[in-house]
């Protein structure tokens, strides 16, 4: 089928006045960024604190403007939309954040603050709203009693799945979740992913999953893009990705990963030093300041995006024609 969401060649520069004020520099937070995204998926974008990962998440929905690119959603352009269709648009396209808290007003009953994102759009009678609530909670675990209480009352892991419901309610069909369990216990991270992944199953959702650890991304993703620097350095289905990961970078970072099988052979890329500044970024391969395997032309040519196959993308000269 067609891809749910197209990304094409995004992104996004903050522009920040020097300390003489006047030359403007620019923070380079994504860079050519481009991925599909297919119905029923989960794309797993995974990289280091700081890589760009929420930014581009962000952008992508037009919560914060696009510097540059194209996002594609049913045939239309999100960023040449017009504020009332970006409006019905954002309602199929909703975000879940690291901390629910943010999200939901304490002085409001949970049951008030999942109506209240019905009623901005505009959706059903006051009492529609009521039982829509009443049964997304209960798909996220929750009964009526639930309904009256104050987000105070629960622990991190249930605002999270109250946060699930926030945006459920509003029926998506693509869920940006940005660093969703990374506040949570790892049992209670566990919990969170599986019931993301059977209300995916359910409600044929489509997820973008942010997060800098790997081993989460790997349970639930069906591809992953990898981060850094503001570059989507490689993209491949999760299987390969791990099975056989092509960029440096992507292979620093799994072998860093404890082995699930000790008996599977992997090469150890050990990677020096800090990532730099997305203010100054390196030239040519924003990695060779790092890279084990850099070699002249990385440090003045800015690699492509390198095709392998089924989609496979890597960002790296050593896999140039
Ligand atoms: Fe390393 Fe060069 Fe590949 Fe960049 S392009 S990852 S520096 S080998
Ligand atoms: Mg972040």
């Amino acid at each position: 089928g067609k891809p749910i969401l197209q990304v094409k060649n995004l992104q996004k520069y903050y522009p920040v006045r020097t300390s003489l004020g006047k030359t403007k520099a620019y923070i380079k937070a994504v860079e050519d960024m481009s991925f599909d995204i297919y119905e029923g998926e989960t794309f797993g974008l995974v990289g280091e604190s700081g890589c760009g990962k929420s930014t581009a998440g962000r952008t992508l929905l037009k919560l914060v403007e696009p510097t540059n690119g194209e996002v594609i959603y049913r045939d239309e352009d999100i960023f040449k939309l017009k504020k009332s269709s970006l409006k019905h648009v954002r309602k199929e396209l909703q975000m879940i954040f690291q901390d629910p808290h943010t999200s939901l007003d304490p002085r409001k009953k949970v049951g008030y603050s999942i109506e209240e994102s019905l009623a901005i759009h505009k959706i059903g009678s006051k009492q529609k709203r009521k039982s829509l609530a009443l049964d997304i909670l209960k798909k996220v675990g929750f009964n009526e009693e639930h309904y009256y209480r104050y987000p105070h009352e629960f622990s991190g892991g249930q605002r999270q799945r109250i946060g699930i419901a926030r945006s459920l309610v509003l029926q998506p069909k693509l869920i940006i979740c940005d660093e969703p369990v990374s506040a949570l216990d790892v049992s209670i991270q566990a919990q969170i992913v599986n019931l993301l992944k059977s209300l995916q199953k359910e409600l044929n959702l489509s997820y973008v999953f942010i997060s800098h650890d790997l081993s989460v991304v790997r349970h639930i993703a069906d591809k992953v893009g990898v981060m850094y620097l503001g570059n989507l350095v490689e993209q491949a289905s999760t299987e390969e990705l791990f099975s056989d990961p092509l960029h440096p970078y992507t292979k620093s970072l799994i072998s860093a990963v404890p082995l699930l099988n000790p008996e599977s052979k992997r090469e150890k890329i050990a990677i020096q030093g800090e990532i730099p500044s997305p203010l100054n970024p390196p030239s040519g391969c924003v990695f060779h300041t790092r890279c084990p395997f850099a070699f002249e032309r990385c440090k003045t040519e800015v690699p492509k995006n390198n095709h392998i196959h089924n989609k496979r993308t890597v960002k790296c000269h050593l896999y140039d024609e």
